[in-house]
């Protein structure tokens, strides 16, 4: 996304490099949702057509809990919709992260001839300021040959594990909750209702989230399913270790322990009385554990002696379905402030470079306030609350539409900065009052509301 970007701003392949370790994008997995907001992103790049048209999109959330009426296990208690902010588009978008990658990948090529250079390691890099001009010395390794690259500025988009991060000494903050999730995505065969909204189930048997996904090449649709695993299921579907899950001790040590057959039986059983089963032998597309974390580097910038930002590091590591998003739109507010930098069209002052700080000062105060709901909504998700509970489940379901802001990225406000100026003299005079600023009270700091105009010269209607 931040090669696009930067590339779109007319850096040329002879000053941008962009490396990946791995040979290609991804298969399959991961991130599958595109939010509200970045989808106006993708829009305004022209690139969202195809997901416009092919992925699933998410307009309802349904949410289960479990019955007074033993017989019915669980029932639905109310359906809301995905997103309640005013945006274009009013639903979450489901496709799968490597058709982003694609999409991006292959915009990217109008602009640069080199694309990403794959199959291309970082192995080290360091701030050596005896070449003031280029001071950032990075080594790279392409099938087992080494080069050592100079550059002004170097951007670290490499993950969860950046060695970006660790060669600048900055560890990630933040607890790691030892909640340990099953994801499989999978054709499914169910006579479940609202296997085509997402949902959030309460059963006595442990919690799950549905995401209904595209269509595949098949004619077949995905579906997704977060299933919380409460114990140990052995190939039978026998439980054979429910003490383990209880005792705190490593995620890695859990996570291995958890089997493909042990999440279908863990779901199969939060599903009743409905049955669910994969459709086909080789329905399953992807499956994996994974612990949910909510962690944030403590800076997203390093300076020089000079007081210059050099490396960046962009990955904010908020998981909860929220890192795709959150990474991309850290590209694009990046993009635009390094370009003017690069060029020589952002002041520097008191040989500062305060535009560039902006991004810090707006995207970790984001990933804060992010990591925050990601925290309360993944603990009452994951059954640290009575959830079954009438009061906590209405908590639940508010604490959904109060983050709702965040999770459809329409809600994001930035703070007070050299480019967010609240107190204006023109404040008292301004025809702008109120403070709805979701439903569309101007607010510096905000994104522009979505406006849809009927054009005078033929009548089309326009979003703006
Ligand atoms: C099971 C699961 C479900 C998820 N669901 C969602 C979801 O629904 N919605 C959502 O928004 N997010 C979701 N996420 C999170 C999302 O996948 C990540 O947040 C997102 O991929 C982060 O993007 P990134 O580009 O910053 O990092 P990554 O996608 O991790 O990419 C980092 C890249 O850096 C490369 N790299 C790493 N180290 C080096 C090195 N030393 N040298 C060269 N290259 C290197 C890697 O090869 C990789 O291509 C999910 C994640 C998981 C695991």
């Amino acid at each position: 996304m931040l090669e696009l970007l930067l590339a779109r701003y007319g850096l040329t392949d002879a000053s941008l490099l962009c490396i990946d370790a791995k040979p290609h994008i991804l298969k399959s997995g991961q991130a599958d949702g595109i939010q509200p907001r970045t989808m106006e992103v993708l829009k305004s790049l022209g690139i969202s057509d195809e997901i416009e048209n092919e992925a699933c999109q998410m307009w309802e959330f349904a949410f289960w809990k479990p019955s007074d009426d033993k017989a019915k296990v669980i029932e639905r208690t109310s359906v809301v919709p995905e997103v309640i902010p005013p945006a274009r588009f009013k639903y979450e978008a489901t496709i799968h992260q490597g058709r982003i990658e694609r999409i991006l990948e292959t915009d990217l090529l109008r602009y640069s001839g080199r694309g990403v250079l794959r199959n291309t390691k970082l192995l080290h890099m360091q701030l050596d300021e005896n070449d003031t001009e280029f001071p950032v010395l990075a080594e790279t390794e392409t099938d087992g040959v080494k080069r050592l690259i100079r550059t002004k500025y170097l951007v670290g988009a490499d993950g969860a594990h950046s060695v970006v991060r660790r060669c600048m000494g900055l560890t990630l903050d933040g607890e790691s909750l030892d909640h340990i999730w099953g994801v499989i995505d999978l054709v499914i065969d169910t006579d479940f209702p609202d296997i085509r909204r997402r949902c959030a189930i309460h059963s006595p048997a442990g919690s799950i989230m549905v995401i209904p996904r595209e269509r595949i090449v098949t004619g077949d649709y995905l579906t997704r399913l977060y299933v919380q695993v409460p114990g140990l299921v052995d190939q039978k579907g026998d439980l054979i270790d429910e003490e383990a899950f209880k005792v705190p001790r490593s995620g890695r040590d859990l996570r291995a322990k958890v089997t493909l057959e042990g999440i279908l039986q863990q779901a199969t059983n939060a599903f009743r009385p409905y049955s669910i089963r994969p459709k086909h032998h080789d329905s399953i597309d992807w499956w994996a554990a994974y612990q949910i974390g909510q962690r944030v580097s403590p800076k997203f910038i390093v300076k020089d002696s000079q007081g210059i930002d050099r490396p960046v590091i962009h990955i904010p590591s908020p998981k909860g379905g929220q890192g795709m998003n959150v990474s991309m739109m850290d590209s694009y507010n990046l993009a635009w402030k390094l370009a003017y930098h690069i060029n020589g069209i952002s002041p520097m002052i008191d040989n500062l470079t305060p535009l560039l700080d902006t991004y810090q000062v707006e995207r970790q105060s984001n990933a804060h306030i992010l990591i925050d709901f990601d925290r309360k909504f993944s603990a009452m998700f994951s059954g640290e609350m009575d959830i079954g509970a009438e009061h906590t489940y209405k908590e639940f379901r508010e604490t959904f539409s109060t983050g709702n802001g965040f999770t459809s990225g329409c809600g994001v406000e930035y703070p007070e900065s050299m480019v967010v100026v609240r107190d204006s003299p023109d404040n008292a005079t301004s025809p702008v009052h109120g403070t709805n600023y979701l439903l569309g009270v101007l607010r510096p700091g905000r994104r522009l509301l979505n406006v849809m105009l009927e054009r005078h010269a033929d009548g089309w209607r326009r979003d703006i």
